[in-house]
């Protein structure tokens, strides 16, 4: 797959294509210009895994961390670890982006908003949180029942299922794929 996406275009595709675990990160990252380590790890290497440039990935980051930390503390603190992600500092490995089944598989501790948001949010916060996306009705319902019986990847793919009106036989196993897909129909 040859997407690539640049930083104008990342509002509009969290809201379209974006599965709700990266969702949930993103709005946390707008919402308090900042994001714990686990956060982001997961949706730095999602946002590498779409396509999203070394520099773009920079100046993502930096446009939101300075509001809070300031220029100085993003340069000294953090952008080692967005260059480090794309394996350009320490060991030099190209991370690549986690899979369904390690995100859920994780703990995310207090606060680090990683995580899979069908095996780690509340009931009441999926709830609202797939209202937001436009899941409801019997299609809330069924994705529910998923979770109940913790299948959290089939809950997932009947949330890709109930956003874009079509079938997604593959089931979702990885949240670039999930992205990937998305952008195949929708474009
Ligand atoms: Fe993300 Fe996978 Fe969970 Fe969907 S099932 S929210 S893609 S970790």
């Amino acid at each position: 797959d040859n997407i690539h996406i640049t930083l104008k275009d990342i509002d509009h595709l969290a809201n379209t294509s974006f599965p709700l675990c990266m969702r949930h990160l993103f709005y946390k990252l707008r919402e308090d210009h900042h994001l714990k380590h686990g956060g982001r790890m997961q949706f730095g290497l999602f946002l590498k895994g779409v396509g999203l440039s070394l520099d773009d990935a920079l100046a993502f980051w930096r446009d939101e961390f300075s509001k809070k930390v300031g220029l100085d503390r993003f340069e000294k603190e953090y952008a080692y670890g967005i260059r480090h992600n794309f394996g350009k500092e320490g060991k030099r490995i190209d991370y690549t982006p986690f899979s369904c089944q390690r995100i859920i598989s994780s703990v995310p501790s207090v606060g680090n908003h990683n995580g899979c948001p069908y095996r780690h949010f509340s009931d009441e916060n999926l709830r609202a949180a797939l209202g937001k996306m436009g899941v409801g009705g019997r299609s809330l319902d069924d994705v529910m029942d998923k979770v109940k019986n913790h299948h959290y990847q089939l809950a997932c793919t009947l949330t890709f299922e109930a956003i874009h009106s079509s079938s997604c036989d593959t089931g979702i196993n990885h949240p670039n794929q999930f992205f990937v897909e998305s952008q195949k129909i929708l474009q």
